[in-house]
């Protein structure tokens, strides 16, 4: 069995096709190799390893040893140098690399081989004594905290190295790290020696060989520590045997003058610009630069400092995104003005980005539409509808910036300071808008940074951690501010003149980096204010980049898309958004509105058929107007509206206050109220009282629901603008609720059509059903004999297919799905093993019956990518989802037909 693929030098065993048994990082350095970039030789352990390692108490198989030693064997020839030599040594590092990215979750050891007599060797060989002892604290620290465990005692806490490391500077009177004296950093390794030894018991190790095992076992372990698991789980990683390890030979970036390190986007990573983008430091390590602990300076920066070494970047640049044919993001080191480079992966971006490079690939030449179109992420996409800091609110009331940083992610967001993760979390648990302020992120705040509107750093750059997770997230970013002072134990900013407390309002915008100090309204986006026809199509490329994308996007779909809208603005919004007709119109919401409330509290109170029809008789106008709203706005696109689904408790107050007020607007005493009210109460509301099973018992509410569709269509009809009403009954289990719905459904129709002097060709309306009852999707052949069309109730569905409570289980489900027992909350994401199951033998069992039986989805997963594809596959005429997911589920369900033609 081969466990060690070698990269670099004459020989290249990896390519970047090898990301599953690589890892990302290792792929692509062989990749690298092979197209005569320059990279520092080394070798990839792959991910079997990983796998085999977790899975074996932590041994090792048995080649691995031999084939390690064969790899350094290697390494040793191409440098010239040996591991351990104490004239000349050879120095590794140790990274961690899966097959998908997972910045800084992992652990990396920098220097390997140093040792007590090879940092002399080093020292002699560059003639730079205080390069060698800087490179010989940096790995017992490094090697201290990830191998040994000497890190901070937990958050907070002081790390003991960097306790030692200040002490050390303040007694020899060094302000920066860059101050210390080769004496000085001296002292340092010897008190970081010691207290590894007072931690561990043992001396730090000596030996090169132990060295790099320590190291290369610490990588292997830290695929499962928390934060890691945590990273997989935010981001839906699953299914990966874990992590290789790169053992690489060094190149330094800190060894003087000539010296630096930094990364590079091939494009914008916020915005997608065709323009090289990056950030460095001379004289620094490959992790000074990611870690956000000094901020960096523009690549551009670069060509008036090294301006060959600027040049030779442009030239890889060109070469990796011809040969990639994607956004590439780099990580080289220049050593003694000699470029290396260390990395380069698909560039994570943000949706403003992914849109933009993609389609100017297209307009290049780079790539094709389709190409395009498979690629742009389509969870990301919602995001491009993320809102912005509201201009005019600025200009009219003369507000000015604060301060200004990195626009590190885009978007407009406002919120009260908290200053660390955990109070972020649990201000957000109290439903409070929260901005992140930290002096910089570490993979421990993602918690945080998850629940936050938005996120300020005052250090580290574009590349900072801060940055690459806020923009992974979407969330709006504003990096290294550097005018910010935070103090963490009063808990306050200052900004110059302004200080601020936690709990204040600052507003940030993550498009240019400005923050202020005031509460600003938060805006639509660009593209929501040209479909909205407040800013033109002129104005804005993200706009017309988008109108292009999505003409691709329709172009490749073949599932129809609607909406889930209860309003004409909604149904307005949607179209707009591309839908193309409704799936799911609750009459329910309507019921709240203003003074119809009233009416629909009488009819409950009713205690006979004739008070229910003379509540229902006020309601009929009302509800009437509704739908000759909605029927105007579909402008002749079908739209399906559901018969009342709730149970009635739910339109009557359960406080006493509420009663005493409900009261008095009837007109009767509160004791009815809250007789009717406990009359009503039910254990089990959602499997009780509820959908067709009111309707069986009170037929009156459907016949007044039946009657206002069908007279607005009539009287939309005769505007001229076609109708076609789809009437859906909803919570059935038994063919027979069905039919008995049906039947009364006809009956009013045709009196309506009657009355009017229309024929049912001239509104040719549907009667259907929702699939929501695990027993309608077990009959569902019975049922497609009586009906026009089904529409899954996939929330429904889950629930009494899960046996998931929709209200109660948010509490554990969060637990089921961090154990792992449930992937992905089934509520959000199509349980597609089960509950899809039931939805694939309801089609096929009513197609074989009905062959052109029409199905669609209108639970909340209609609009959830994964379960779009779903969707797609098991033969869906179309999806619903609500107004903003609509260019989601058109994006999802084009990428679904590529998948599956
Ligand atoms: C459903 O159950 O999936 C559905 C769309 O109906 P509601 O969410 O209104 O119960
Ligand atoms: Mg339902």
């Amino acid at each position: 069995m081969k466990y060690v693929y070698p990269f670099g030098g004459k020989q290249t065993e990896g390519s970047g096709s090898m990301k599953e048994l690589l890892g990302g990082k290792g792929a692509n350095l062989a990749e690298m190799a092979r197209l005569g970039i320059p990279v520092p030789p080394g070798f990839t352990i792959s991910t079997e390893v990983c796998g085999y390692h977790a899975e074996h108490d932590g041994r090792y198989p048995a080649e691995l040893a031999a084939e390690v030693e064969l790899g350094l064997k290697g390494l040793e020839q191409i440098t010239g140098k040996r591991f351990g030599d104490a004239g000349d040594p050879l120095l590794v590092s140790v990274r961690s690399g899966a097959a998908v990215s997972m910045p800084g979750m992992m652990d990396t050891i920098l220097n390997l081989g140093l040792t007590d007599a090879s940092v002399v060797g080093l020292a002699a060989k560059t003639g730079d004594e205080r390069f060698a002892y800087d490179s010989y604290r940096r790995l017992i620290q490094m090697y201290g905290d990830v191998v040994l465990g000497l890190g901070p005692a937990s958050e907070g806490e002081p790390d003991p190295f960097e306790h030692i490391l200040e002490q050390v500077k303040s007694e020899v009177g060094a302000e920066k790290d860059t101050d210390l004296s080769s004496e000085a950093l001296r002292t340092i390794v010897s008190r970081y020696q010691d207290a590894v030894k007072q931690a561990t018991g043992r001396p730090f190790p000596q030996d090169p060989e132990e060295q790099l095992w320590g190291a290369i076992e610490a990588v292997f372990r830290s695929w499962n520590n928390p934060r890691a698991i945590t990273y997989r789980r935010l981001n839906a990683i699953t299914g990966l045997l874990g992590t290789a390890v790169n053992v690489q030979a060094m190149a330094f970036g800190n060894m003087g003058e000539g010296c630096g390190t930094g990364v590079a986007f091939t494009r914008d990573p916020a915005t997608g610009e065709n323009a090289f983008y990056g950030e460095y430091l001379m004289n620094a390590q490959g992790e000074d630069v990611v870690a956000g602990i000094r901020t960096p300076q523009p690549i551009d920066a670069l060509k008036d400092e090294m301006p060959r070494i600027y040049d030779e970047l442009l030239a890889i640049r060109d070469k990796l995104e011809a040969h990639y044919l994607d956004m590439q993001d780099l990580e080289f080191t220049i050593e003694n003005e000699k470029l290396y480079m260390l990395q380069t992966r698909t560039a994570k971006r943000t949706a403003f980005s992914w849109l933009r490079s993609q389609v100017e690939m297209v307009a290049e030449g780079l790539i094709d539409a389709p190409e395009a179109v498979r690629r742009v992420p389509a969870d990301e996409f919602s995001k491009l509808f993320a809102p912005i800091l509201d201009q005019e609110d600025i200009r009219s009331r003369g507000l000015e910036p604060v301060a200004s940083g990195l626009n590190a992610s885009p978007g407009g967001a406002c919120g009260r300071v908290v200053f660390s993760a955990e109070e972020a979390e649990s201000w957000a648990d109290r439903g409070e808008k929260v901005i992140l302020v930290r002096i910089e992120t570490s993979p421990e705040d993602i918690g945080g940074m998850s629940v936050a509107q938005g996120i300020v750093t005052a250090r580290g750059g574009m590349t900072s951690h801060a940055a690459v997770v806020a923009r992974g997230m979407g969330c709006p970013c504003v990096a290294g501010v550097g005018s910010l002072g935070i103090d963490i134990a009063s808990k306050r900013l200052s900004i110059g003149e302004t200080t601020l407390k936690q709990g204040d309002t600052i507003a940030i915008d993550g498009f240019t980096g400005a923050v202020y100090a005031a509460e600003i309204r938060v805006k639509p986006s660009e593209i929501v204010q040209v479909l909205s026809g407040e800013m033109s199509a002129d104005d804005s490329l993200l706009y017309r980049q988008y109108a292009e994308f999505m003409e691709w996007v329709d172009k490749a779909r073949t599932l129809g898309i609607r909406t889930n809208a209860d309003t004409p603005q909604d149904v307005e919004t949607a179209i707009r958004f591309g839908a193309e007709g409704i799936g799911l119109t609750r009459t329910e919401h309507m019921f709240f509105e203003g003074d119809r409330i009233v009416a629909v509290r009488e009819m409950i109170l009713s205690e006979d058929e004739e008070g229910r029809r003379a509540a229902l008789a006020k309601l009929l106008p009302i509800q009437r107007d509704d739908f000759v709203g909605i029927f105007r706005a579909l402008a002749g696109r079908p739209g399906t509206i559901r018969l009342l689904d709730p149970p009635l408790h739910e339109f009557l107050p359960h406080d006493a206050e509420g009663q005493q007020e409900v009261a008095a607007s009837l007109g009767v005493p509160p004791e009815r109220i809250r007789e009717k009210v406990n009359a009503l109460h039910e254990f089990n509301p959602m499997l009780g009282h509820r959908g067709c099973r009111l309707a069986i018992t009170y037929p009156e509410i459907s016949e007044m629901q039946v009657r206002a569709i069908m007279e607005a269509a009539a009287s939309v009809h005769k505007e001229g603008v076609a109708v076609h009403p789809e009437i859906m009954i909803p919570l059935v289990g038994h063919v027979r609720e069905f039919t008995a719905q049906r039947v009364l459904a006809e009956r009013i129709a045709a009196a309506v059509l009657a009355e009017n002097g229309l024929s049912r060709d001239e509104i040719p309306y549907l009667v259907g059903t929702m699939i929501e009852v695990p027993r309608a999707a077990v009959t569902a052949d019975e049922i497609a004999r009586e009906a026009d069309f089904f529409s899954f109730g996939t929330n429904d569905l889950t629930q009494m297919g899960c046996g998931f409570s929709r209200d109660d289980a948010g509490r554990f489900l969060r637990e089921y799905v961090a154990k792992g027992i449930y992937e992905r909350d089934p509520f959000q994401v199509l349980d597609q093993q089960g509950v899809g199951k039931l939805v694939d033998m309801a089609c096929r069992l009513g197609r074989e019956v009905k062959p052109k039986l029409k199905l669609g989805i209108c639970g909340e997963h209609g609009g959830e990518p994964s379960s779009v594809e779903f969707c797609h596959r098991t033969g869906l005429d179309y999806v619903s989802c609500s107004p903003y997911r609509v260019p989601v589920a058109r994006l999802a369900a084009a990428q679904a037909a590529t998948r599956t033609p």
